[in-house]
């Protein structure tokens, strides 16, 4: 059970400081100066939250995966923390705010994969019962009946993204992984098991992925029972580009939409545009009747019911919400600065009710350049509003 309800931000911030510290005991002061040197410590939140590794590497060998680029094995492994330990350098983190901040799962191996999939749900355990984060999987393997069960009781507002990107080539292209269809049914058992899953078509990949592929995916997700659709394009690296071309891709096409006139340098990732695959998609999704969601986060957030203005993408609002998140949030905020001795500030709501709304606060003083952007990124991430200091 997660530890209690956090409703302003000085919970959160009290919180995040009585998280660590019980952690901090609970470790000893050994293992937690050797968790302090974790990347979990320091990452900053992408855009689809903070990305927490249960495993690192790949077995499945999809042929656009950037992953191996990134020097991860195609052997996968267990990430070395406990769950205990992921939680503490996630609650030490300065950029994570508790009952908040993104957790996508996942991003440098595929979570439920043999010997990483035990990883995942203990990380899932310890990340709900310590911070509360909203979390996020994506998978391209099969959720079976009892592994949506578990997933259930380990976040029970997990968010879950199926992953598929064409039916008629994924033995080409994903030759280790399962048909989508059995994917997306496994999205179905996510969603019996009381769960949000949403269809994760990505990468779409110009000149493999079709109207077809589209329509035909959208279709096993509304039959299935999964919500929306998340679209993204295929990014581009040396590597993949090669494999891609074996494959019979138009590599040709592929790099002029990406604005290349060679292959990408050894180290980058260049996106694709696959503007005209998504307004399909788009299309597509209203018309079945699915939701078209703007990003990964979009799912996360929606999953989590909470509110978010943060991107032009946006906003992503639970109902017909859109005003700020809270009323109160002026005497919220003022009630955090008080805590930290702050006096004499001042909030000001820009474009209240508005689609764009931004928080400023003035009167902080000029301490040290690092705990003012602290601070500042901590409010955005609570309010999930662009938030100024000055
Ligand atoms: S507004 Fe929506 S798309 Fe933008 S960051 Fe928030 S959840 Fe993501």
């Amino acid at each position: 059970m997660p530890r209690r309800e956090i409703k302003s931000p000085l919970d959160a911030w009290l919180l995040k400081e009585e998280v660590a510290e019980e952690l901090r005991k609970v470790l000893g002061s050994r293992r937690a100066r050797r968790v302090a040197k974790d990347p979990h410590t320091r990452r900053k939140p992408r855009p689809c939250g903070i990305t927490v590794h249960p495993g690192q590497g790949c077995s499945l060998g999809c042929l656009y995966c950037y992953v191996p680029d990134m020097g991860f094995p195609t052997k996968p492994r267990p990430y070395h923390l406990s769950g205990e330990e992921l939680a503490y350098a996630l609650a030490v983190n300065p950029h994570v705010v508790p009952g908040r901040t993104l957790a996508a799962f996942g991003s440098v191996t595929e979570p439920f994969l043999p010997g990483v999939a035990e990883k995942t749900l203990e990380y899932l355990r310890a990340v709900n019962e310590w911070l509360s984060l909203p979390c996020q999987v994506s998978t391209k393997l099969v959720i079976d009946k009892e592994l949506a069960a578990e997933l259930a009781r380990a976040e029970p507002r997990l968010s879950v993204l199926i992953s598929a990107t064409t039916t008629r080539k994924a033995k080409i292209l994903e030759p280790g992984a399962p048909p989508p269809q059995e994917r997306i049914a496994g999205g179905g058992n996510a969603v019996r098991a009381g769960l949000r899953a949403d269809l994760f078509l990505r990468p779409l990949i110009p000149g493999v992925t079709n109207e077809d592929d589209i329509r035909e995916l959208l279709h096993l997700a509304k039959q299935h029972g999964l919500q929306g659709v998340v679209a993204g394009s295929l990014r581009l690296t040396p590597t993949n580009l090669r494999r891609l071309s074996l494959a019979g891709a138009g590599t040709g096409e592929l790099m002029k939409l990406a604005g290349l006139k060679r292959p990408p340098k050894q180290g980058t990732q260049v996106p694709v545009s696959t503007t005209h695959l998504k307004e399909i998609v788009e299309r597509e999704a209203k018309r079945q009747g699915l939701q078209y969601l703007p990003a990964a986060c979009a799912a996360n957030t929606l999953s989590h019911k909470l509110n978010c203005y943060l991107c032009r993408l946006g906003p992503c609002v639970t109902g017909e919400k859109r005003d700020l998140v809270d009323e109160n949030v002026e005497s919220l905020i003022l009630e955090l600065l008080n805590y930290l001795g702050i006096r004499n500030a001042n909030v000001n709501i820009t474009a209240k009710g508005s689609e764009e709304p931004r928080v400023k606060v003035m009167g902080v003083p000029r301490t040290t350049g690092r705990k003012i952007l602290n601070l500042q990124f901590f409010l955005q991430e609570f309010l999930k509003v662009r938030v100024v200091l000055r």
